[in-house]
């Protein structure tokens, strides 16, 4: 066995790898030096203060914000963004591995439902048009809008309309799902349809990182949770570690506050 194959946690168990991660807007710094790993098929919650960073740690994964220091990995693609200018192709090849489910829906108004969703794989991925549309129906199904392909946007409920918004970022056939507080924006009655389709993503395998204030959801889905806190992961650890037991008293604050 070489070396390497003995390491205790080698890089590529991890489909995700994060390391000395910085981010500033400005001279206001939101990340100082995050560093975590995401298995496949796991669910990772950020959880922390309004302003902490965590929507920023997201958007660095998906290249929307294009990180100032530290490394990327999603899968075989690795981004140092030591190394400038990071090019155009970069910023592609790293979004192209992950899809994002954000705050509130942000559908196409003026295409159906099934248009939403077949507009990423033809328009931008070359795809073939009926095979698109085939996969489309099927991620309608997964999350219980089959009879929905031909709506409009403003014809569907929040609830609704986010779950759209989850298939069509499944569409693109990602490696990793992002969600940015994709209930946060919602009625409350309308969270349970959004929290269940993505108990039942978690259950099939995807792998996930999940910005949320719901504990609950935290404690029953998540692999790992990480507590940030002014732009530094201050706690990690299982559901039962950060969320039941947290170790700092930031933490606990937090906690206390939200639930
Ligand atoms: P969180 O998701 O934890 O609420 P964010 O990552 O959204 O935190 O934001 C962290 C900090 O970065 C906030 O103070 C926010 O105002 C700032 N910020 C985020 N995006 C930008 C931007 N594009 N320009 C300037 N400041 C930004």
């Amino acid at each position: 066995m070489s070396q390497l194959s003995m390491s205790p946690t080698p890089a590529r168990d991890s489909l995700v790898s994060v390391s000395g991660l910085a981010k500033s807007f400005g001279d206001h710094t939101v990340l100082r030096s995050i560093d975590f790993e995401v298995a496949p098929g796991s669910v990772t919650v950020l959880i922390g203060p309004s302003g902490s960073g965590k929507t920023t740690v997201l958007r660095s994964l998906n290249a929307l914000d294009v990180a100032d220091a530290g490394r990327i990995r999603i899968g075989d693609v690795e981004v140092d963004f030591a190394d400038r200018p990071v090019t155009k192709k970069q910023v592609a090849a790293l979004r192209a591995q992950s899809g994002m489910v954000f705050q509130a829906h942000h559908l196409f108004p003026h295409l159906s439902v099934l248009e939403n969703l077949t507009a990423g794989p033809v328009l931008a991925q070359r795809r073939d048009r009926d095979e698109a549309e085939t996969e489309a129906r099927q991620l309608l199904r997964l999350v219980g809008l089959a009879e929905k392909a031909d709506a409009y946007p403003f014809q569907l409920s929040g609830g609704q309309q986010q779950r759209v918004g989850i298939a069509r970022a499944l569409a693109v056939r990602p490696k990793l799902m992002l969600f940015d507080e994709p209930t946060s924006a919602l009625d409350p009655e309308l969270v349970g349809e959004v929290l269940k389709v993505m108990k039942d993503l978690a259950a099939q395998g995807w792998t996930m990182v999940v910005v949320t204030h719901e504990i609950r959801f935290a404690q029953q889905v998540a692999d790992q949770v990480l507590f940030l806190d002014g732009g530094v992961i201050v706690e990690r650890g299982t559901p039962a570690e950060v969320l039941t037991h947290p170790g700092t008293e930031r933490a606990r604050q937090f906690l206390h506050r939200i639930l």
